[in-house]
């Protein structure tokens, strides 16, 4: 079996985080998206090859003895990790070893539906879930599901989880040039995030060589999307993201935040030092309070 540990990393968002593969030998996954880092494969909806529990488990406790300073676990694999056979066991051990360190699921989230998967998620401290389109169309042709896969199941899934959890919920949307940047699929998933109303919403678009022959978005396309997106948690993830540096009066900061809560990452991008002066008078005002949201900090109106 090829590597079941990769890192300790530095993560900006968490520290130092330990990555978790659990299916290192192959790609094992129901999608083929388009999009994928990974080279195209057949989908599955099970595993044949991974890890035992206690192999991982080793691996774990191998890194910990190593690097005693491991902030988050991060379960991810080559493909989709909810289609380990074993998740629930081995999630119920990590919180037995972990101590304070946090644990994080990547998932593409087409299995939360069922109930055994539904119930791990609920053990991890952080849950990041995949929805890129809300259309079975889009869906299957963006992310090219394995048989039977129902989009409607899953955002139900996704809203009861939501109610569920009292951990961090993030939803991720990768946006992909002329397949789920159009208006209709856009609103579709305006409708289905607000119904979900995870903690946050990470959005993207491609940033490494895709299986495929699909483009990315532009970084403007993201930020009409998040302007959509009005009073949700939106997270704009994209490389060498340009500058746009401009001044704005109080009143122009709070009419901004009302439609939609700032990182710094977009105040380091978008205000000069003069609006980032007012902005902490606001602050200071108790106009806009700093939120923290599934680990990272949002400018909102208070
Ligand atoms: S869900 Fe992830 S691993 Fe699976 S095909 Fe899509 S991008 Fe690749």
């Amino acid at each position: 079996m090829s590597n079941i540990i990769f890192g300790p990393i530095p993560s900006r968002r968490f520290g130092i985080s330990l990555g978790v593969d659990l299916s290192p030998d192959t790609k094992q996954c129901n999608f083929d998206c388009l999009y994928c880092e990974l080279k195209p494969a057949k989908t599955i909806d099970k595993m044949t090859s991974y890890p035992s529990v206690d192999e991982v488990l080793e691996a774990i406790q191998n890194s910990f003895a190593k690097h005693p300073k491991i902030d988050v676990i991060t379960i991810t694999a080559n493909g989709e990790p909810t289609l380990y056979p074993k998740l629930d066991e081995l999630i119920t051990k990590i919180n037995e070893i972990k101590n304070d360190t946090k644990t994080l699921i990547l998932s593409n989230g087409s299995t939360i539906y069922k109930q055994e998967i539904f119930d791990a998620l609920l053990k991890f401290d952080m849950v990041k879930l995949s929805l890129d389109c809300v259309s079975q169309k889009c869906f299957k042709k963006l992310d090219r599901i394995h048989a039977n896969i129902d989009i409607e199941k899953i955002v139900e899934a996704m809203i009861e989880f939501r109610k569920a959890t009292t951990n961090d919920f993030v939803l991720e949307i990768l946006f992909v040039k002329d397949l789920n940047d159009k208006d209709e699929e856009i609103e579709l998933l305006y409708e289905a995030v607000k119904k979900i109303n995870p903690h946050r919403v990470d959005i993207g678009t491609i940033d490494r060589p895709p299986a495929y022959d699909v483009k990315p978005v532009s970084f403007e396309t993201l930020e009409s999307i998040a302007k959509r997106f009005e009073n949700i948690n939106v997270n704009i993830v994209y490389k060498n993201r340009p500058k746009q540096i401009n001044s704005y009066t109080k009143e122009e900061i709070l009419s901004m935040l009302e439609r939609r809560p700032l990182t710094l990452e977009d105040i380091d991008n978008m205000f000069d030092e003069n609006s980032k002066k007012e902005l902490e008078k606001l602050i200071e005002m108790s106009k806009i309070s700093i939120v923290d949201s599934a680990g990272l900090n949002f400018y909102k109106i208070c």
